[in-house]
């Protein structure tokens, strides 16, 4: 019959530096099942080196090692996994259960890996065998050393392995207990699992049958105390119920690294909640930002159409650079015949208003106010959206007649009036009377400008009694649709060229503006800004993740004797990737749903109370989501490879 454990000719060495350290040399070993080995020596001779290449922890330096006849020197780290956690068990001097975690837990967690169901019912009944019925739910640190060492018997019987490797399981424990603990391994050698223990101490190893002795290394002795208990034949492996549909072992485990990954999340709540505020934060300042963003343009928007839509505005004078006029000879005049001709000018345009405009002293009663007049056609009123929000705008034969009647801006109505209604009252414009007919709708201001100090009157009127110019300061063209405009633009400057008799090697002397595109060009603006302010606040974000990294880094470094332990029991590494990847992605996308609700209450914030327009829409809030969950993978990933490619026995000799 093949030998349980072959070993032939295995060695071990640690490289420390350019020095050799050969911890063990030439180990020829065979043991047979059902076994019950000692692994006898003094302090520092490689038992432990041993035992862990034993139970496929590590590697031999040389030599060829062959477990259940199978050679196991080409596993790889996962295979090696999964063949610890089918047919060994491990109980270490430290005991080794998971911090803050309960008994019932820790028994449970290497059928995790094994993908086995029913996993709290076949812990229950271990802890029972073990005598800790009584204590399922209590934490390690509420258990005495005897006791946790029991947890870890159950925890190590719970895979029904063929082996129990025990490295000075006793070590850690007064006399009473450590008899105890013997006692069990000697039950369970009578079932017939083989044990291999480890220990120092003499009167330990002689509770086993086979005591091999080492000293610097090497086996010095191999003493047969008692015989091997005759064929208890291990007890057939009762209903255990592997997962076997493939899915059902994907959500069965999705839902453990869940489960672990929130344990670890709970189980420190304070560093969860410092490094879920960095996300929190990023996601609701990009949140509010891109609300802040889109009120400001959808303001814009609304007040340019105030301004009104399809418009071209012709000015005298060279067309200029960023409001810096060509040379003065070049100016030139608009006059009423250009606007009429205008008029006629295109199919395309649909109306043409005159400007002319000029400083005012305004008074009524002992008030008076200085302003600015503008004297326009009545066109006006729709073109500029203007219609007064009391009282009416003036007539055509009003223009013609160059009526004495006038319409206030706000400003000036507040200056001149108070509480007063300025309707059909008197006022005298730079010392001539006239009778206000109506109140222009408010306009707020464009730049340094107050839109609302101003007057307006018929055009004649303003050109003969009190601006007192023949010609017009500017025209302004409103077209049929924005499609028109161009059209519309080449037609005006054909007429003015004639109208002005340019020559072809002559500049234009006037200018035409098209409102519309320079509406365009401010959205456009504010549209920049707005991403502008996005990227800010998105590198809060990046700047949340890097905290989330770090925590990770420090959650893995922390637990690095937890990742040992795992892996010592069977986690292969894709468990261990998704456990610390899961912990990122809840941190993130927790701190991404709590910043989505603070952005939204942001910005309903700033629109109550402040006055701002903030409006929330779906994408910015998805973006804002989809980042930050992105961001918890993507830094999450780094860590967690990091975690998962340990090597479980550095790992648990980690400080
Ligand atoms: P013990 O018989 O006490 O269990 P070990 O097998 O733990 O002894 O260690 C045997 C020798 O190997 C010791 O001298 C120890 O210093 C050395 N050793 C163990 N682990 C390492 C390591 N990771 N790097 C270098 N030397 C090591
Ligand atoms: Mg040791």
């Amino acid at each position: 019959m093949a030998a349980l454990i072959e070993l032939k000719n295995i060695g071990r060495s640690y490289f420390l530096g350019n020095t050799e350290l050969k911890v063990l040399q030439e180990v020829n070993l065979e043991i047979h099942e059902g076994e019950f080995v000692a692994i006898m020596g003094p302090s520092g001779s490689g038992k432990s080196t041993l035992m862990q290449i034993l139970g496929l922890l590590d590697r031999p330096t040389y030599g060829t090692y062959r477990l259940l006849g199978k050679d196991v020197s080409k596993l790889s780290d996962d295979e090696g996994a999964a063949l610890r956690s089918r047919s060994i068990g491990f109980i270490f001097q430290m005991f080794n259960l998971l911090p803050r975690t309960s008994a019932l837990q820790n028994v449970a967690m290497p059928l995790i890996y094994a993908g086995v169901e029913h996993r709290l019912d076949r812990a229950r009944e271990l802890l029972t065998q073990v005598g800790l019925a009584d204590r399922l739910s209590h934490n390690p640190n509420e258990l005495s050393g005897g006791q946790q060492q029991r947890v870890a018997i159950a925890r190590a019987l719970v895979g029904h392995p063929k082996i129990i490797f025990a490295d000075e399981p006793t070590g850690n424990l007064a006399s009473d207990q450590a008899d105890e603990i013997l006692a069990y391994l000697q039950k369970m050698n009578d079932t017939g699992i083989s044990v291999i223990m480890v220990t120092h101490e003499p009167d330990i190893a002689a509770h086993a049958r086979r005591i091999i002795h080492i000293k610097d290394g090497r086996i010095v002795g191999d003493e047969k105390t008692r015989e091997t208990k005759k064929k208890t034949k291990l007890p057939s492996v009762p209903e255990v119920r592997l997962l076997t549909s493939s899915l059902a072992v994907r959500w069965a485990e999705f839902k453990e690294f869940f489960a672990t990954a929130w344990r670890g999340i709970t189980s420190n709540k304070t560093r969860s909640v410092l490094s879920v505020l960095g996300i929190l934060i990023g996601v609701a300042s990009v949140v509010t930002m891109l609300a802040i963003g889109r009120g400001a343009e959808m303001a814009i928007r609304a007040r340019l159409s105030s301004l009104g839509t399809n418009l071209l505005y012709l000015r005298p004078g060279a067309p200029s650079m960023f409001g810096v006029h060509g040379a003065q000879g070049s100016t030139s005049r608009l006059t009423l015949a250009d606007l009429d001709a205008l008029k006629r000018a295109s199919s395309s345009i649909k109306s043409v208003d005159g400007n002319v405009s000029g400083a005012a002293q305004v008074v009524y009663k002992d008030q008076n106010a200085n302003t600015q007049v503008t004297g326009v056609l009545p066109v006006y009123e729709t073109m500029r959206a203007s219609t007064p929000y009391y009282g009416r705008f003036f007539t055509d034969q009003e223009n013609t007649a160059q009526a004495r009647v006038a319409l206030l801006g706000q400003t000036v109505v507040n200056e001149l009036y108070g509480q007063e209604n300025p309707v059909g009252t008197e006022v005298k414009i730079n010392h001539i009377n006239f009778r206000v007919i109506g109140i222009l709708p408010a306009k707020g201001s464009q730049g340094p400008r107050d839109q609302d100090d101003t007057i307006i009157m018929p055009l004649a009127t303003a050109m003969n009694r009190v601006v007192g110019n023949k010609y017009l300061n500017s025209l302004s063209i409103e077209c049929t649709s924005m499609e028109s405009m161009p059209e519309a633009t080449e037609a005006i400057r054909t007429l003015m060229r004639k109208r002005h008799r340019l020559p072809a090697y002559k500049d234009d002397d006037f200018d035409i503006r098209n409102m519309a595109e320079m509406q365009q060009a401010m959205v456009s603006t504010t549209q920049t800004i707005t991403m502008l302010l996005g990227m800010v606040a998105a590198i809060s974000l990046l700047v949340g993740g890097i905290g989330i990294m770090n925590i990770m880094l420090v959650s893995v470094t922390e637990r690095t004797r937890e990742i040992g332990l795992r892996k010592a029991v069977g986690a292969p590494r894709r468990a261990i990737l998704w456990q610390f990847l899961m912990e990122s992605a809840v941190l993130s996308v927790g701190g991404g749903l709590l910043g989505v609700m603070l952005g939204g209450l942001l910005s309903f914030l700033l629109t109550t109370f402040a006055g701002w327009t903030a409006v929330l829409t779906v994408p910015s809030i998805l973006l804002a989501f989809v980042f930050s969950a992105g961001i918890g993978i993507v830094f999450g990933f780094w860590p967690a490879r990091k975690a998962s490619l340990l090597s479980p026995i550095e790992a648990l000799r980690y400080e």
